[in-house]
């Protein structure tokens, strides 16, 4: 374990001149050469001049004064978001060499703040998995432990920080994407409250529960970032009508100001080693102030099911696009179009995404529609309803993740074991609900990562409760690797 600077905490010493923006990207650069062939993080990295080039760009601004809130920091945008600068592929066959013709709004808004896009990160197949195992151009493997896999569908965007090839990243959260690995690599996500950040530009797969948000190894970092990417955008007609969160200035906490309740349904599946680290910080939250207590939340057991059911059914919906024609694959010989869509689709999507087409389709044919996916969106309303009932009250705690970190290989053979690994993290996505991932401790060497869910656009109650978790911890700014 190491310590790494944190992005406010370089943006600090970019401004009084301690270090120079062009060295720090030297440093960056140095660790993706040094950690890049085992990890796989990226699966497009920037040329190394043109980084130099916006780093020496940052270095004048901050000589004149100039320098805009991400000055010279370096980002990873997950693959699914769209970059004009860079090829955008959602880590699919379908989409190789695809380079969008336009910006996600994301991306414009931290090109605008000076931040520069370091490379483009790997992940699962359009963001479908929670490995990162279920990528066209191989898996991620996690820095703290390379047998390891560092959760899934935002690996790369969190296995970055987690070696220091990058200072902050975007990941995407539809079930727990960004929340699931932050947990496995130490780090930090959030998942913003749903139409709180701009989805413009992002690849979809389930529209009515995604999210773009902020990864880092700090929790004021995750704020700064998430300050930078939120707030209205013309261009996603679901995005509210609210002005970027000023979240990057908050203190901690203070003890007693607010109460944990950790809902029975949330911890009581999880392994041994889990619930120990995620009990042991309960026990120091108590006795700091923090009243802890156990709590109910009936619905979250049936909220797997209901998640995949509507993801999959608006991943089929979404993925009908993809007929080759639009992105030519180029290896389709002309002919007849349905037997050209069929090849196109046979040979650019991956053995996990044609399951979930098959079965997307299936929740939303005629006879099983009612039975299925209006089933689950009945669910997913009494999810909401308790979730923020419960939200008034307290903020909301439970283990990010049921398991340790898997070994490559050891989940993504059966699909329920798989699927059931983000039983914890697709309660907010349903609820549409803000929700925090950082860490609570190690177990023999092995991230263990604790959730915080408040209710609706109360993402400055997890900022606060994190910095203070964070201080608690000690755990800003861990970094895999010796040093
Ligand atoms: N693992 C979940 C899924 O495969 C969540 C993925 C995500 O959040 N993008 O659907």
């Amino acid at each position: 374990m190491r310590k790494l600077p944190t992005a406010s905490e370089l943006l600090e010493e970019f401004r009084n001149g301690s270090l120079d923006p062009v060295d720090h990207a030297e440093r960056v650069l140095g660790e993706i050469e040094r950690w890049e062939a085992k990890v796989n993080a990226y699966i497009t990295i920037e040329a190394r001049e043109a980084v130099i080039a916006q780093a020496e760009e940052a270095e004048e601004r901050y000589r004149r004064g100039e320098a805009r809130p991400l000055e010279g920091v370096l980002v990873a945008v997950k693959d699914n978001i769209s970059t004009s600068f860079m090829p955008t592929t959602a880590a699919s066959r379908m989409l190789e060499g695809y380079v969008p013709p336009f910006n996600a709004t994301v991306v414009d808004r931290l090109l605008e703040a000076g931040a520069i896009v370091v490379g483009k990160a790997n992940m699962d197949e359009f963001a479908m998995g929670s490995t990162s195992e279920f990528s066209a151009f191989g898996p991620v493997r996690n820095p703290w432990d390379l047998e390891r896999v560092p959760g899934g569908s935002s690996g790369g965007s969190a296995a970055c920080l987690a070696y220091g090839g990058c200072d902050l990243s975007l990941g995407s959260d539809t079930g727990g994407s960004i929340r699931l690995p932050a947990a496995y690599t130490a780090t930090v996500g959030l998942k913003p409250t749903y139409g709180l950040v701009s989805r413009y530009g992002l690849i979809p797969y389930g529209n009515s529960l995604e999210q773009i948000g902020p990864m880092a190894r700090s929790v004021r970092d995750v704020a700064l970032l998430l300050e930078v990417i939120g707030g209205w955008d013309p261009k996603d007609a679901t995005s509210l009508r609210v002005k970027p969160p000023r979240l990057s200035a908050l203190e901690p906490a203070e003890p007693g100001s607010l109460r944990l309740c950790v809902p029975r349904e949330m911890v009581e599946g999880a392994e041994e080693p889990v619930a120990k680290v995620f009990w042991r910080l309960m026990e120091r939250l108590d006795s700091e102030g923090f009243e802890v207590e156990e709590a109910r939340l009936p619905s979250a057991s049936k909220a797997l099911p209901a998640y995949y059911t509507i993801a999959l059914a608006e991943a089929a919906s979404n993925l009908a696009r993809y007929d080759g024609g639009l992105y030519p694959r180029g290896d389709v010989e002309p002919g007849d179009y349905w037997r050209h869509v069929a090849e196109a689709r046979a040979r650019g999507f991956g053995w996990e995404v044609k399951k979930r087409i098959v079965l997307g389709s299936y929740v939303l044919s005629e006879g099983y529609r009612d039975e299925y996916y209006v089933a689950a969106t009945k669910v997913r309303r009494l999810v909401r309803d308790e979730v923020l009932r419960l939200a008034r009250r307290c903020v909301i705690a439970s283990p990010a993740a049921p398991i340790l970190p898997p070994r490559l290989g050891e989940r993504i053979t059966d699909p329920l074991l798989l699927y059931a690994m983000d039983v914890y993290t697709v309660v907010a996505n349903l609820a549409g609900v803000p929700a925090l991932a950082m860490p609570a401790g190690f177990h023999h060497g092995l991230p263990v990562g604790v959730q915080f869910m408040a209710g609706k656009l109360e993402e400055d109650r997890l900022v606060r409760l994190g910095l203070f978790v964070e201080e608690l911890t000690g755990l800003r700014g861990v970094a895999a690797g010796e040093g």
